[in-house]
């Protein structure tokens, strides 16, 4: 039986083969000598590696050249272009060096590292490939003929595509460049005729196939230069000192002999067929799934795959839910908000490069798994549906009132429903995210009643008419709003019993407002305050449309009219502080804190900001950055909780309540463990939180929370923006279901969604 995670980003990295787990554990045992040792022991252990190189030769087909043990193919990729590059230096035909555009980022940075530490200055230039991820073959030819050195790869690890490495060979006959092919994604999937096709370097890695971490082989082709990247003991023939990784070459070993046997790893026709039972459980799943790569040039384990309308992480989350676990764009990237630079070099769409997930299995896994991985996909496709979450598919859902907040890079957009009379209004709409907001609409039978900007976007243009457009509803006649999407004639919104009326707060723009939002008894329940003020930060006032003499005015008019403990709803949130209070910000922004105790006139203010606003770099998204952060305005993370502390976090709060922060389909396909009968559980999503916040702020407010989600990246940021607000009490998961204990048991009641709603 398989474990009840099944891991399908076998491209990123994969499990440790059991065979190659216990040939590392008896290389530590029975082999721990050093290779370099003339006694016995280490006898042993270089006659270790000697067969796992004579393993290596026989099944990359190499009989002659250099096969070196490294740390794993950034090092092999180094010490190939330190190679090619020393050989060159100087010669008069050589201008360039040539890499695929959607190679591994190891490949085009070692080409500038070394370019530069060499001092040769020559042009690194990317070869550029069609949408179908393949090299311009022309391109190469016409430009190798300058070239010193040419790398390709010879699959790609996000879109799966194959090279056309015998093409390439032909195109490169009458360059003079030495060639560098990066194998690692072929190895055990593909068969590499490095000899005939007349390679001259090639990179591998084990840890993409089964072996551990840290162990990669460099093949150099007999005659082709070789200089060492590591000097010492002398070790593999001088070609790489260092003392060699034994456990870890012995398992690379027992990886090599699985592949030499039949048993362990599938052949490619089947590995084709159950990539066909995937792509076709996501097509059912997912109504308009468009594959980013053809088929016919893939790796025979991997899907490259986006969904129209719907966000990568969004698909990512449920999958995670119930324990598939993939990737978006390459895992290297992962944790930066770069998009994937290879969907970028294939030109496809910018929807589909953010919307793109990639599933990649391996060669040892079996039909088990992969029928179990289609039958959780088609879970996640249901109960993605059941929450209106996908657009092809409309259901009807139960309205549920109050605010709902969506983001994208950084901005925020708000929808305020009114349960009763379902009508409803967008405030700040994004572009990104017209068709979500059309749908979750369509989906409620919401009627939209305006749609609002807080002021004119510096980042983004606004989307109101698209949004209008993608609701099929009609806008009051365009002569009776004001530019941001007011009704003329009325001083009021009226959303059921609560309303929403309007103040202008020139400054970050001349036609800056704030909405401001009442309850049926007229109470203040917040403001939506675009980016006149922002956790953190004031809004710019440098803009051709700002209005900065006029800005400290504004700020102490919204002071007079919200008070100190409102919640202040920003235009952007770069920090995922959620909301904000004059309160909180007066603790953390000097220059507000003056400008509302009068320290400061609006001349002043203006220069002073004027001064923190120069020189302002993007955003982490690559957006302009709508204010100029205050550098104490993050608190750091104080409240993370370990699972093995939860027990005593029970003792010490005997009210605790545990907020689940996922959303709710996430919940659906993966339920919270309980943490014992007298522990309340709560659900409120994060779209939806903001609903939860006078609560939890006001008369409840030492009322302690453990906040959980998939990974603690959202309850650690909610966590903190509670503290930020003045929370006393609030935890956070660290790690959040992942790492804890008792949800590997919850996961095998992964059940049919209509079971669990
Ligand atoms: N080349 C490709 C195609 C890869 O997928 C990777 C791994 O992400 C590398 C190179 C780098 O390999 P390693 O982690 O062994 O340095």
């Amino acid at each position: 039986m398989h474990s009840q995670e099944i891991y399908l980003d076998s491209n990123a990295t994969t499990s440790v083969l059991p065979q190659a787990r216990a040939a590392a554990l008896n290389a530590m045992s029975e082999c721990f000598g050093n290779p370099s040792s003339v006694h016995a022991s280490g006898l042993k252990a270089r006659a270790c590696i000697a067969e796992v190189r004579a393993r290596a030769r026989r099944l990359l087909g190499v009989p002659s050249g250099e096969l070196v043990f490294t740390s794993g193919a950034t090092e092999g990729i180094q010490t190939a272009v330190l190679s090619a590059l020393q050989a060159v230096a100087g010669r008069s035909d050589v201008r360039c060096l040539l890499y695929g555009a959607t190679e591994h980022k190891a490949v085009p940075e070692a080409l500038r590292h070394w370019n530069q530490v060499l001092g040769l200055g020559l042009e690194v230039l990317a070869i550029p490939v069609a949408t179908d991820g393949r090299h311009d073959l022309a391109w190469l030819r016409e430009h190798a003929r300058h070239a010193g050195l040419v790398c390709t790869m010879a699959a790609n690890n996000e879109s799966g595509v194959i090279s056309d490495l015998a093409g390439i060979s032909t195109a490169l006959q009458q360059s003079p460049a030495l060639w560098l092919v990066d194998g690692v994604q072929a190895l055990g999937k593909l068969t590499l005729n490095l000899v005939q096709l007349g390679v001259d370097y090639a990179v591998f890695s084990g840890h993409k196939l089964y072996a551990p971490k840290g162990i990669g082989l460099l093949y150099v082709c007999e005659g082709a230069p070789l200089t060492p990247l590591l000097a010492g003991g002398g070790q593999e023939g001088a070609l790489r000192s260092g003392t060699e990784n034994v456990p870890a070459i012995a398992a690379l070993g027992a990886v090599f002999e699985a592949l030499e046997d039949t048993d362990s790893f599938r052949d490619v026709t089947t590995l084709k067929v159950f990539r066909d039972r995937l792509a076709t459980a996501l097509c059912d799943a997912f109504p308009g799934l468009m594959f980013n790569a053809p088929a016919k040039w893939c790796l025979p384990t991997t899907l490259n795959f986006s969904v129209p309308d719907v966000d990568a992480k969004l698909l990512l989350d449920a999958f995670d839910a119930v324990g598939l676990r993939m990737s978006g764009g390459s895992a290297c990237s992962a944790t930066s908000q770069q998009d994937s630079h290879v969907l970028r070099a294939m030109g496809l769409p910018a929807w589909q490069i953010n919307s793109a997930v990639r599933l990649s299995f391996g060669p040892a896994d079996d039909i088990t798994l992969i029928d179990e991985a289609c039958r959780r996909i088609r879970l996640c496709g249901s109960s993605l549906k059941q929450h209106g979450l996908l657009p092809s598919s409309p259901v009807k859902l139960r309205p549920e009132g109050g605010l709902v907040r969506l983001t994208a890079n950084g901005a925020c957009c708000y929808l305020l429903l009114d349960a009763e009379s379902r009508r409803c209004v967008v405030i700040d709409p994004l572009p990104e995210l017209t068709a979500t907001l059309a749908q979750w609409m369509r989906c409620r039978d919401a009627v939209l009643i305006a749609v609002l900007d807080t002021h004119s976007h510096g980042d983004h243009v606004s989307s109101s008419g698209a949004l209008w457009q993608a609701t099929g509803a009609r806008p009051a006649d365009p002569g009776a709003l004001d530019a941001l999407g007011w009704p003329l004639a009325q001083d009021s919104l009226i959303l059921g019993r609560q309303r929403l009326s309007r103040l202008a707060l020139p400054g970050h723009t001349q036609d800056a407002v704030a909405y401001l939002w009442y309850s049926e008894s007229d109470v203040l329940l917040g403001a939506f305050v675009g980016d006149t003020i922002m956790p953190g930060a004031l809004g710019r006032s440098d803009f051709e449309q700002s209005a900065p003499l006029e800005y400290c005015d504004s700020l102490r008019r919204l002071r007079q009219f919200v008070g100190s403990n409102t919640l202040l709803m920003p235009g952007h949130d770069y920090e995922d502080r959620l909301a904000c209070t004059f309160e909180s910000e007066l603790a953390a922004q000097p220059l507000l804190k003056r400008a509302l105790h009068e320290q400061v006139d609006p001349v002043a203010f203006a220069a002073e900001k004027a001064q923190l606003e120069s020189g302002l770099a993007l955003t982490k998204h690559h957006t302009i950055v709508c204010g100029a952060q205050v550098s104490n305005a993050c608190a750091p993370m104080q409240n993370g909780v370990e699972a093995s502390q939860l027990k005593k976090l029970v003792q010490r709060h005997s009210t605790l309540i545990v907020v689940d922060v996922r959303e709710s389909h996430e919940q659906q396909l993966c339920k919270l463990p309980s943490l014992g009968p007298q522990t309340r559980m709560q659900s409120v999503p994060l779209t939806r939180l903001l609903n939860a916040l006078p609560s939890w702020l006001g008369a409840a407010h030492d009322q302690a929370l453990l906040l959980v989600c998939r990974s603690g990246n959202r309850s650690g940021a909610v966590a903190r923006a509670l503290a930020q607000l003045g929370h006393p009490n609030c935890y956070s998961l660290i790690g959040g279901l992942a790492l804890w204990p008792s949800v590997a048991d919850q996961k095998t009641k992964v059940t049919s969604p209509s079971l669990l709603v």
